[in-house]
C-alpha cells in the first residue's frame, strides 16, 4: 500500500464553469463529467482538496464571507452527490488591488498550509487546474500536474498530462495508480 495521495483541485474552470468573475451562489454550474470524475477519484482513495484564487474579494465584487458561503454551498452540492471535499483554501488578494501576497497561485502559500493541516509531502500531490498558474503552482510545490483544458484559456506551460475534464483525470489516475504517479 502506497501513501495516501492528495488531489489539489482548482475550483473555477476545473470543477465548475468559469464565468470569469464568480460571485453568486447561482453561478454554480458543474462542468461536464466533473462530478463523475470526483466520484471516481474518491472511490480510488484520493483525498480531495480545493485551492482557489478568489481575487473577486480584492476587486470588491463580493466579500470574504460571500466566498466562504459560496464554497460551503458548493461542498453541499457535491456532498449531495456523495463527493466529500476534505478542505477548501482560497486567496482573497490581487497584486493590483491589495499588493503582493504569499498565497495567490502560483505561489505555494496555500498548499503549504494544507500540507501542515493534512501532513502530506510534495510526492503525495497531484495538481489539477485549467490555467498556467495552476500548472506552475503544482510545479512550484513539486507535485504532479494535470491540465484540464476546457477550451476557455490558452496555456503554454506543459503539465504532466493534459485532458478535457475531471473524468479523464480520474482515468489517468486509475491507469497510473500501479506505478504511483
Ligand atoms: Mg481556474
Ligand atoms: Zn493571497
Amino acid at each position: 500500500m502506497t501513501k495516501k495521495q492528495y488531489v489539489i483541485l482548482d475550483r473555477d474552470g476545473t470543477i465548475i464553469k468559469d464565468v470569469v468573475h464568480i460571485t453568486k451562489i447561482s453561478d454554480i454550474e458543474f462542468l461536464p463529467h466533473a462530478i463523475e470524475g470526483l466520484t471516481m477519484m474518491q472511490e480510488m482513495g484520493f483525498e480531495l482538496i480545493i485551492i482557489t484564487n478568489q481575487a473577486v474579494i480584492a476587486r470588491k465584487m463580493c466579500t470574504y464571507d460571500d466566498v466562504v458561503a459560496f464554497n460551503e454551498e458548493l461542498l453541499k452540492h457535491l456532498e449531495s452527490h456523495g463527493v466529500k471535499i476534505s478542505a477548501t483554501y482560497f486567496c482573497p488578494h490581487h497584486p493590483e488591488f491589495t499588493g503582493e501576497c504569499i498565497c495567490r497561485k502560483p505561489k505555494i502559500g496555500m498548499v503549504k498550509v494544507a500540507a501542515k493541516d493534512f501532513g502530506f509531502l510534495p510526492s503525495q500531490t497531484i495538481f489539477i487546474g485549467d490555467k498556467d498558474s495552476d500548472t506552475q503552482f503544482g510545479k512550484n510545490y513539486g507535485g504532479k500536474t494535470i491540465l484540464v483544458d476546457n477550451g476557455q484559456y490558452t496555456t503554454a506551460i506543459p503539465a504532466d498530462f493534459k485532458v478535457k475534464n475531471l473524468e479523464q483525470v480520474a482515468e489517468i489516475l486509475k491507469n497510473s495508480s500501479t506505478k504511483v504517479m
